[in-house]
């Protein structure tokens, strides 16, 4: 007999898993996958195991994207990102110490970027597919 407890240890190694693979990942694609392996996992479910993850430290935030919809990024360092426009396809960067001071003389005096930086664009994908 399995104890909700074992399931839940379960499903949080496979969503650990998941997201180490995928790098990043909305509770919906987190939710596709498991379902595959356990076809009796909620989106409540899901939900709640990443926001512990999230709460535990062992996930943060990362851009949303055009679609607005929650997005979880396994990479723990400070990181830049590419993101697509068309598809919101995602991509790990680090811009550089290069492109900051520029980027900041760009802004305006008395003021620094504090946080990651986002640039986007259209991905390789979807530039053959607008061709
Ligand atoms: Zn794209
Ligand atoms: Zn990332």
């Amino acid at each position: 007999m399995q104890t909700p407890l074992d399931r839940t240890t379960k499903y949080i190694s496979a969503v650990r898993e998941f997201m180490t693979v995928q790098g990043h990942a909305t509770n919906a694609m987190v939710l596709g996958h498991l379902q595959a392996t356990y076809p009796d996992i909620s989106a409540t479910t899901v939900h709640r195991i990443t926001a512990r993850l999230y709460e535990r430290g062992e996930l943060q935030l990362a851009p949303s994207g055009a679609a607005n919809v929650l997005r979880y990024d396994a990479n723990l360092a400070t990181h830049d990102h590419f993101m697509c426009d068309v598809c919101g396809m995602l991509r790990d960067a680090q811009l550089g110490d290069l492109v900051r001071p520029a980027i900041e003389n760009a802004i305006g005096r008395d003021c620094s970027i504090s946080g990651s930086l986002t640039v986007s664009g259209i991905c390789k994908q979807c530039h053959k597919e607008g061709a």
